[in-house]
């Protein structure tokens, strides 16, 4: 298989770049060892389009944060994604803690993030009537905006490939294959060989290994989990925009949120482990998270708790992100440790890399513009949010969106048909696309009819439709031969 890139990983960073390079003619292979996308940080982490004042003045992150967050804003529209521009509230209750709203205020004015302001807690109490008594002021970040995780990547992706770019999923990248010389060769995967004259690494929670590949071992990945609660959607309103507690030495402290589909959500937890692929939630991550919740929202109603999830940033020693072309191997770019405000800034990462990549590598690829390059994707259609008239004009055009399948999210079976043929193969990639599954019953209802659907489309057996792939499978046998087999063995 032969390309002109391989981009190892395809999360938000991944994606991004992938859509970024397919403005020029190249042959582009993303992939990634996941069954369905989002898979890592992407996937599980607070959704939060940054305003800008977070992040130290000169940093990696300051450089990429608020042009990231403009671009979202113009690419909500252009690749059809969700993204509640409701502003952010950064909250203090103490005289100490208004100081460092000071701080970070001048940190957003250094930054460039537009309209950042201080404003008392009465004018945030009226805003957000729910918010504790005892904030005394609070740092306003008008352009701060909430995501739908799930649908961003998915388009980001969408975009790439519409655009000629490659996915391979299930394509786990074991090495970096080099030439005589020692450069880039390629990637060496389980499902063989990629050569390409050019490597990124946007391997997440992974990419402190995959530069290791290539002899760079200059940072180390530290991961770190973040644990989350979050709600079921008849929360709708009790908040309505993105409540920070004053940061700390270790990190941006519990939040609490409402998701950019109205389910409201507190975490995260920042607890240093050694597994990058540990996402098991705690009793006492979750017990720290409900103490942040409810000191910023003392009614937080956990009674409504839908499910809990956890994340695991791509922490690095230095704090910030790690991107870089490696002087040798020639041919070899990191976008490594890309923790928050990595989802904010994946989008003027991918800008980056793209001028980045032409700059430095115009002896190994050619560059000829894309005239064909189409920057609109539409989304599956979103019934749930649709007036009586259109899901009816629609059920009309195609009788399988009059089918509900998912009853808590109002998910129908062409949305599910349409996911399928843009290429889920698993219940989860189902999910992740439509948000069937992600409701009050997580699943419990619309799990089996998905997996029929699944079944019958892709021409697999019951027992064959997994959950997220490799061994997660749903069905085992029959419960009678199951039991005969029992028998058996009993009588044997
Ligand atoms: C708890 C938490 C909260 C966060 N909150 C925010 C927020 O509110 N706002 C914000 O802007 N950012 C936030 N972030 C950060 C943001 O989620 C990340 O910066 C961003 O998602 C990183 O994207 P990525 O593509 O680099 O990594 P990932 O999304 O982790 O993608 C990496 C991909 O690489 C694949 N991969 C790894 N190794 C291999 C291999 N060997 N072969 C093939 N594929 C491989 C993985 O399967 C994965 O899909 C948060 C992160 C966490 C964990």
């Amino acid at each position: 298989m032969n390309y002109d890139v391989v981009i190892i990983g395809s999360g938000i960073v991944g994606a991004s770049i992938a859509r970024e390079l397919s403005r020029y003619k190249l042959k582009i292979a993303v992939i990634d060892k996941a069954s369905e996308l989002p898979a890592g940080a992407s996937r599980a982490n607070s959704s939060m389009i940054h305003g800008g004042f977070d992040d130290k003045p000169g940093s990696v992150k300051a450089k990429f944060c608020v042009p990231g967050n403009k671009l979202w804003h113009k690419l909500k529209d252009e690749l059809d994604v969700h993204l509640d521009e409701c502003g952010s509230y950064v909250c203090a209750f103490s005289d100490d803690e208004v100081r460092h709203l000071e701080t970070l205020l001048a940190q957003g004015k250094a930054n460039g993030a537009p309209g950042v302001a201080i404003i008392s807690g009465d004018e945030l109490r009226s805003k957000e009537p729910n918010v504790s008594p005892e904030i005394v002021a609070a740092l306003w970040s008008p352009e701060a905006g909430i995501i739908n995780n799930f649908e961003a990547v998915n388009a980001m992706i969408e975009s790439a490939r519409i655009n000629g770019a490659e996915l391979f999923l299930e394509t786990r990248a074991l090495g970096l294959m080099l030439d005589d010389k020692g450069d880039v060769r390629g990637v060496s995967t389980d499902k063989g060989e990629f050569s390409a004259p050019v490597v990124i690494n946007a391997g997440g929670v992974h990419s402190g290994e995959i530069a290791s590949w290539a002899g760079d071992n200059s940072f180390r990945i530290i991961p770190t989990k973040g644990e989350y609660f979050l709600l079921d959607r008849a929360t709708k309103g009790f908040i309505h925009s993105f409540l920070f507690s004053c940061p700390s030495k270790a990190g941006k402290g519990i939040t609490v949120l409402q998701t950019a589909e109205g389910n409201l959500m507190s975490g995260p937890t920042a607890t240093e482990q050694d597994d990058p692929e540990d996402r098991s939630t705690t009793p006492e991550g979750l017990a720290e998270v409900l103490k942040g919740a409810r000191r910023l929202v003392p009614n937080f109603p956990v009674n409504m708790n839908i499910t809990t999830f956890a994340g695991v940033r791509a922490n690095t020693e230095s704090g910030d992100f790690e991107i870089s072309v490696l002087a040798k191997p020639r041919g070899f770019v990191n976008v490594a440790g890309i923790k928050s405000p990595g989802f904010t800034s994946a989008p003027a990462i991918a800008e980056y890399i793209s001028g980045l990549v032409r700059e430095e590598f115009a002896d190994r690829l050619t560059f000829t513009p894309n005239e064909k390059f189409i920057p609109e994707r539409t989304n599956i259609p979103r019934f749930l949010y649709m007036d009586m008239d259109a899901r009816k004009a629609l059920a009309e055009k195609d009788p399988a969106y009059a089918q509900i399948v998912c009853r808590c999210e109002t998910v129908t079976e062409g949305q599910v048909l349409e996911a399928i043929r843009r290429g889920a193969r698993t219940v989860s990639a189902v999910k992740m696309m439509t948000r069937a599954g992600t409701g009050r019953c997580q699943g419990g209802f619309c799990c089996p009819r998905v997996a029929e659907i699944l079944s019958r489309e892709l021409g697999l057996s019951l027992d064959e439709v997994t959950r997220h792939g490799g061994k997660s499978k749903l069905l085992v046998g029959k419960t009678k031969e199951f039991l005969l087999k029992k028998e058996g063995v009993r009588h044997e």
